[in-house]
């Protein structure tokens, strides 16, 4: 297939481009380069677009037939979403809302959409579900929920066939391969937690020491970024008996709380890491842990990085050395 991977200069796309070049398909990397990174587009021809410019997507549609689209063009910050609503709901409502136009224009009519679990707000059950009532506590949230809507009026209107897989903590890395997480800002924990590492005078800063969790710090899902990828070419493939809108929790089903992470990354490294309580961060629900039985079942997916120890140490070979 030929396959247009929007975003896939970031870190979930490009890993899922490697992924879907390893299986044979054709990737065109459409990518605003705002967070994405060049370096990063190692699989298939790198358009630079922008979702939010109309032109500029019709400009990459033009002359080309794209089976399917994989869609991570986004803001992603929780905190940022809070405090930026306008600039989320912008790109990651209309950004896609013009996409989908320009998709239903050249008659490609297959999408894989990078959703989260920040759709949920807080849970009302230990484990997530994707029955789990929807009711986001923050923008970003809130801004992914509005597609995933979109996506399924698109299916009953138009006959549009989608997937959106919703990742709980996408982590590690594909060091080989010459890519890895590098955001700037950096605003993730294990990135965080391994500069911190190597930069002991930067401490990391823990959010919150009082959520309603064993240790009082925020526990969540952490998945590997190439199991992720795995899930995507499953999704497609999925999609060719599979009319209508569909929607899968993707994570490992085990919490793990900051705490713990930072235990698990000194026994990895054999280094201290080095870290300083902080306030609550705006917008965190204090659990997020996946049921994915139905990707499991139905896509017949099956995560390889099972342990956090597995995740951190693909991590660490990358932020020992990153590539950019
Ligand atoms: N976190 C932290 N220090 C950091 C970055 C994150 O304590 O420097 C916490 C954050 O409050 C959350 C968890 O680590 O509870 C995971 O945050 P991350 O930003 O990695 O992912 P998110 O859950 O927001 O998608």
């Amino acid at each position: 297939m030929h396959l247009l991977v929007c975003g896939g200069a970031g870190y979930v796309g490009s890993h899922v481009a490697r992924v879907l070049d390893a299986r044979g398909h054709r990737v065109t990397v459409l990518d605003n380069l705002s967070t994405g990174h060049a370096e990063a587009v190692r699989w298939g021809r790198l358009v630079e677009a922008d979702i939010l410019d109309v032109d500029s997507l019709e400009a990459a549609f033009h002359g080309q037939r794209f089976d399917a689209v994989l869609h991570f063009c986004a803001r992603s910050l929780v905190g940022e979403s809070v405090s930026a609503p306008y600039d989320y709901y912008e790109n990651n409502v209309v950004g896609t809302l013009n996409l989908l136009r320009v998709m239903r224009r050249h008659a490609v009519d297959r999408i894989v959409f990078s959703s989260t679990a920040a759709v949920f707000g807080n849970p009302v059950a230990a484990l997530i579900d994707e029955d789990h009532p929807k009711a986001p506590i923050n923008p970003y949230g809130a801004s992914k929920l509005m597609v995933e809507r979109m996506l399924a009026d698109a299916a009953h209107a138009y006959g549009l066939r989608s997937v959106c897989l919703r990742y709980f903590n996408a982590a590690g890395a594909s060091a080989e391969d010459g890519i890895g997480e590098s955001h700037k800002p950096e605003t993730h924990l294990i990135p965080n937690l391994l500069r911190a590492l190597i930069n002991p005078a930067a401490p990391l800063k823990v959010f919150g020491q009082d959520y309603p969790t064993p240790d009082g710090t925020c526990v969540r899902d952490y998945v590997h970024v190439l199991d992720l990828a795995d899930a995507h070419v499953r999704a497609l493939d999925h999609m060719d008996g599979a009319p209508g809108a569909h929607a899968f929790n993707l994570g490992n089903g085990t919490g793990f709380s900051v705490m713990q992470v930072i235990r698990a990354a000194e026994r990895v490294t054999g280094l201290p890491v080095p870290f300083e309580p902080a306030p609550r961060r705006a917008g965190d629900p204090p659990v997020l842990v996946a049921a994915s039985q139905r990707a499991r079942d139905i896509l017949g997916w099956s995560p390889v990085y099972t342990g956090i120890e597995d995740v951190l140490r693909t991590a660490w070979d990358w932020h020992r050395a990153p590539a950019f």
